[in-house]
């Protein structure tokens, strides 16, 4: 209850692919590499490196997702990994930096509103082998044996978030922790076709009620065959080990004990034989032309070029049965990297090129200072006197944040309309 008291810390998470040192200097998060804490909170609307995906803000204790998949992951290759439950992107962005370009990583969330922020997030983070889709659990089943990994952060009745968020605790009931515990039933026995043999789980809420957490772990020991898993941890962490009537280890994050907010995770490994879906015959459905027309724009090797509805994606070489494979039965929100549209005279670019961590380092670009920056971010008039007419990437502190045309008396501004800064900004914050 003291705990709840005092402010929540602050802390982000770097891009691994995204360099800047904006944050250095700060405390980073023991059981995650890239997690720093800050010492005040920024707003961060206001920072284009946030805008540009160099960071994401998450709460500290979320991160040990990052200590659990690095112990059981070292190294691994063309993985396929579900975040299922994943709005606004927290994990996903975190999980997307622990894979290599070969393994595909499916970032999904139910509720379109939310996936349309998931889509943003995942698109500033900027890596090919991220799609994003939008779809119900019961969708997966058709996917027979097809992930490797699946996490599933469940929504849950959300006491973990007492102190972050006070609409929570109006929000608590005994009765919506039974309801959130039937829909984590639901969602986990929905996904389960999806999982590997052999393939890893991981479940977290952040949630302390134990019908949501070690609750959940003995119902799925009790409907499925499980191995457990467990990891080490520094005692200094703060972070508690629970046990469940099952004998399935969990990790329990309490705000009086740790630095961060209440959290609750687990991971175990799917046994017994899981039949593999059928993997479509292959159709190529790549555009050979296009792809040469649309080289210039990335400095990848091993893609390929597909039009995904009415727009050209790349995708790595090895995911066009992935393609052909979810295209079936899921909603395909983002796929790859959008490329853009060839017009009569030139390449109209894709927003996603500009954040992305494969643009070709070809493409012109333009510095900027945090003034323009901004200005560019709220889709205001920018002046950049002198700048011969063409396309140019706008950059800041040597990340893109999206395009520009150059006409010669003016500059057009590509920003897609929805991405804008609504919050006013002064001349003091362009310091
Ligand atoms: N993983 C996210 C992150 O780290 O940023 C947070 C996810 S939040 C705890 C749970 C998510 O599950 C929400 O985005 C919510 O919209 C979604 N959700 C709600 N009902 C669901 C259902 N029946 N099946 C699957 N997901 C659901």
């Amino acid at each position: 209850m003291s705990a709840h008291q005092l402010v929540a810390p602050t802390s982000i998470r770097l891009n691994p692919f995204k360099d800047t040192n904006a944050f250095s200097g700060q405390k980073e998060v023991p059981w995650c590499v890239s997690g720093r804490y800050l010492s005040e909170r920024p707003v961060f609307t206001k920072d284009p490196l946030f805008h540009a995906g160099a960071y994401y803000v998450q709460e500290a204790s979320s991160m040990f997702v990052h200590h659990l998949l690095k112990e059981v992951l070292p190294e691994k290759q063309g993985l396929r990994v579900l975040d299922l439950c994943a709005a606004p992107g927290g994990k996903s962005t975190l999980i997307a930096s622990l894979l290599d370009e070969t393994s595909l990583f499916v970032s999904n969330e139910v509720i379109r509103t939310r996936a349309s922020i998931l889509e943003e997030n995942m698109t500033r983070w900027g890596y090919m082998n991220t799609w994003v889709t939008c779809n119900d659990p019961k969708d997966f089943k058709k996917l027979k044996g097809y992930f490797d990994v699946v996490v599933v952060d469940a929504p849950c009745s959300g006491s973990g978030l007492f102190r972050k968020d006070k609409r929570a605790i109006n929000e608590w009931s005994v009765a919506n922790v039974d309801l959130c515990a039937e829909r984590q039933k639901r969602i986990l026995a929905d996904v389960w076709p999806s999982i590997k043999e052999d393939g890893i789980i991981v479940y977290s809420t952040c949630s302390y009620s134990e019908k949501e957490n070690e609750g959940m772990l003995d119902w799925v020991a009790d409907e499925f065959q499980i191995e457990p898993l467990s990891v080490s941890i520094n005692q200094e962490w703060g972070i508690e080990t629970t046990i469940s009537q099952n004998g399935i280890k969990g990790y329990r994050f309490f705000p009086h004990l740790v630095k961060g907010e209440g959290f609750f995770i687990s991971m175990f490994k799917k046994k017994g034989v899981t039949g593999a879906a059928k993997l479509p015959k292959l159709k190529s459905k790549q555009d050979k032309k296009i792809k040469e027309q649309a080289a210039h724009l990335l400095n990848i090797q091993d893609w390929l070029c597909l039009q995904h509805k009415d727009e050209y994606v790349a995708i790595h070489a090895d995911h066009e049965v992935d393609y052909l494979m979810l295209s079936q039965s899921l909603y395909l929100r983002r796929v790859g990297v959008s490329l853009g549209v060839p017009s009569k005279k030139e390449w109209l670019p894709a927003h996603d090129i500009a954040l992305s961590i494969h643009r070709s380092e070809r493409l012109p670009t333009v510095d900027v200072d945090k003034e323009q920056a901004l200005k560019f971010l709220k889709k205001e008039e920018m002046t950049l006197p002198d700048l011969p007419k063409g396309w140019y990437v706008v950059c800041y502190a040597g990340q893109g944040l999206g395009w520009i045309k150059a006409l010669g008396n003016r500059v057009n501004n590509y920003l897609p309309k929805h991405w804008r800064i609504r919050m006013s900004i002064d001349d003091e914050d362009w310091a």
